[in-house]
């Protein structure tokens, strides 16, 4: 690879690694697993060791994660708080102890902890009294988060010490508290939080303490700032007296004096980790005695003294209580594991893919067998191995059906797939009802699983384009239980929106088969209409990159079909969009690209159009009410009760600087 080639894909990963971080760091709501962005960022350094001209000031390499929220009184921290060093396997920990050992010319001890998945806290007393607590920040400025925190009972606000004493350690959420509070939000239909770090930060970074309160979080301390100063010679030696000071400290620290004692302190704590009430995601060793450190030094973003092991994406155990299967819109049948609900990752997991028969005879599962599910690189969980040595006789071998499970019709196997090719199957056209609707196809708000399955049950609709003649059964469907003239005219005015939709959205919409969300942009910047695609031929198609004969085929095919070809004409009736309206740089790297979008309260630097007309043209939506949907509430000044709204479903609030924020990273992108 030439310089040209890595800055390209130093500044591709850049920008998606500071994407994940905001979504970590301001949002608390992260969209995908911390092992994604790990890895994005070992790709990061290792194009930095190659090619260190490509390091700068403002390198991720460089900088303490996170912002500060605005609304919260700014912190400046006396010492920096620093993030930490990670390793991500025994090799790479072996490495860096010995390391160490080499720098130092001797063999040290060094305190093993557990690495708290939580948000990290500073703690600053006064003369024996509680003056403040901050977050981390971005190392240098926190957030002064001390009424929040002072809703947890186990943080001591006097202790016997005259002068200033600096406690640092972690505010995190136990397990149960978590697993409670996703059951409460689960009824409630509020999103569940991904992980208890997300839902320990989300609390006390919440300008409502009273949320705090609710949320049953706790903290473990594990930082004497200033130790050395009170003549403490060992970092084991101060935290030993926090405890003394009334700080609760975790037990399950241990000083450990030799590589071999640092290696079983991971492997035990590997298998303990699920037995703990509270959740880790490695482990922190510590250069224990005090007199190394300046000869260790720091690097931009933490210390040398120290680093974190972090556990490989977790694996769990359950039941395969059952194989069901699901029909899609295009007939494919995908069996899906039925599981004994466990956790994994932070999440409660009962159903997984088994993607097709291949699959699970490969795997060789049987019902009932006890199953290996772990969760990589993203969050969809997948079943990993039957573990046959517990296997006691009564698992049923598992058989792939050979009739539809809804109509009955003669499944017809292609490729690895089976398919119902009955195209009048009932579960097929709901299928492909939810499927147009949804929101990354046509984006109808208010038209979900539900209501779709509702409305076909009810006859309303049928076919795709009987969604564009729903408005005759106005008055019907206001008589229907759970609905009102309100909620009716905004499914209705939701989907006169849709029809001016650009081309790729129709195109995927319709469900042409192999053809994708990317596939559609494609077509649709290629040929600008419908009409224009519809008349190519597969010699043409095949011109495309990506597009092969079975694409081709298939995209061909349905322009041929009777069926189509008069469904098509019957959406031209009810003027729904046939061209390409969309700019050629919109994509999913935009912060909004597919978000729904609600504005409240007036904005400093922009009107409420030219911020409709920014997040449209990343790809985003601005509607005009808040529900479980929206993706982000931003909220200016004076904002009204969609915000206090916003809160209750527990959707995502950006306040004026974060839209800033994205708005001139924008800029500085173009
Ligand atoms: P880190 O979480 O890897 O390690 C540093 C932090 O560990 C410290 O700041 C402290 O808060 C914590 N910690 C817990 N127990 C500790 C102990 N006993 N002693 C000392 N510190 C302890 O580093 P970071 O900078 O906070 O975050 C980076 C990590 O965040 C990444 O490795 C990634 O896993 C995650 N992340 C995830 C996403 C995502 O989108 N999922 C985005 C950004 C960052």
């Amino acid at each position: 690879m030439d310089f040209i080639e890595a800055k390209k894909k130093y500044d591709e990963i850049t920008k998606k690694l500071e994407r994940y971080s905001y979504e970590y760091y301001v949002l608390d709501n992260p969209s995908v697993e911390d092992y994604v962005y790990d890895q994005g960022m070992e790709e990061l350094l290792r194009l930095e060791k190659e090619f260190p001209q490509l390091v700068t000031r403002n390198s991720l390499s460089q900088r303490v994660g996170g912002t500060v929220l605005k609304g919260f009184k700014k912190v400046t921290h006396e010492r920096q708080m620093l993030s930490l060093a990670d390793v991500f396997n025994k090799e790479e920990l072996t490495d860096w102890v010995n390391k160490i050992y080499e720098t130092l010319g001797k063999e040290v001890d060094f305190t093993a902890e557990m690495k708290i998945d939580g948000l990290a806290c500073s703690l600053v007393y006064n003369d024996n009294h509680l003056s403040y607590c901050a977050t981390r920040g971005d190392g240098t400025t926190g957030e002064d988060v001390t009424t929040n925190v002072l809703t947890i009972k186990d943080i001591p606000t006097i202790v016997d010490k005259i002068g200033r004493l600096e406690v640092r350690g972690e505010i995190y959420m136990p397990k149960a508290s978590l697993e409670q509070l996703n059951k409460e939000r689960e009824i409630t239909g509020e999103p569940l939080f991904a992980n208890a770090r997300n839902a320990a930060a989300g609390s006390i970074r919440n300008l409502d303490s009273s949320i705090a309160k609710k949320r049953n979080l706790d903290g473990w301390w594990y930082y004497y700032i200033d130790a050395e100063r009170d003549g403490f010679t060992r970092h084991s030696d101060s935290i030993n007296a926090l405890d003394k000071l009334g700080f609760r400290t975790n037990p399950e620290r241990r000083v450990v004096h030799n590589l071999k004692e640092v290696l079983d302190y991971v492997d035990e704590y590997t298998l303990k980790r699920d037995d703990l009430p509270y959740d880790i995601d490695g482990i922190v060793l510590k250069v224990d005695e005090f007199k190394y450190y300046d000869e260790l030094g720091y690097t931009a973003k933490s210390p040398k003294r120290a680093i974190a092991y972090k556990f490989p994406p977790k694996e769990v155990q359950t039941k395969l209580e059952d194989i069901v299967f699901t029909v899609g819109r295009t007939g494919k049948i995908t069996p899906n594991a039925v599981l004994e609900p466990v956790r994994v990752a932070g999440s409660l997991v009962a159903r997984a893919t088994l993607h097709n028969e291949d699959y699970i005879l490969e795997k060789g599962l049987r019902i009932g067998d006890t199953v290996i599910i772990r969760k990589a690189g993203d969050i969809i969980p997948e079943v990993v191995k039957p573990l046959i040595e517990k296997r006691d006789g009564s698992e049923i071998p598992f058989k792939m059906i050979d009739k539809c499970p809804y109509c009955g019709n003669e499944l017809t196997k292609i490729d690895a797939m089976h398919f119902c090719l009955n195209p009048n199957c009932p579960s097929r056209r709901i299928e492909s009802l939810i499927h147009f609707t949804s929101k990354n196809a046509m984006d109808i708000e208010g038209m979900g699983d539900k209501v779709c399955e509702q409305l076909f049950g009810e006859n309303f609709i049928s076919d795709i384009p009987s969604i564009y003649k729903l408005y005759e059964h106005k008055d019907e469907i206001i008589a229907m239980d759970g609905w009102s003239n309100k909620s009716v005219t905004n499914l209705l005015d939701a989907i006169e929106n849709s029809k001016k939709n650009s081309l790729e959205r129709l195109i995927f919409g319709l469900g042409i088969k192999e053809v994708g969300e990317k596939m559609s942009k494609v077509l649709a910047r290629r040929y600008k209409s419908l009409d224009e695609l519809s008349r190519q031929t597969i010699d043409d198609l095949l011109k495309i990159d990506d597009v092969g004969e079975v694409v081709a085929k298939s995209i061909f095919n349905y322009f041929q079909n009777e069926t189509n070809i008069e469904l098509i004409e019957r959406l031209k009736n009810s003027n729904v969009n046939m061209l390409y309206l969309g700019k050629d740089d919109i994509n999913e790297t935009n912060f909004f690209y597919n978000k729904r979008c609600v504005i409240t309260g007036t904005f400093d630097r922009y009107s409420r159009d030219e911020m409709t007309e920014f997040i449209e043209s990343q790809g985003g939506k601005v509607s005009g009410s808040v529900s479980k949907k929206t993706d982000y509430v931003l909220v200016g000044e004076n904002p009204g009760s969609k915000e206090t709204k916003a809160k209750e479903l527990g959707v995502t609030i950006l306040n004026e600087e974060s839209y800033y924020d994205i708005v001139d990273k924008n800029k500085e992108g173009e």
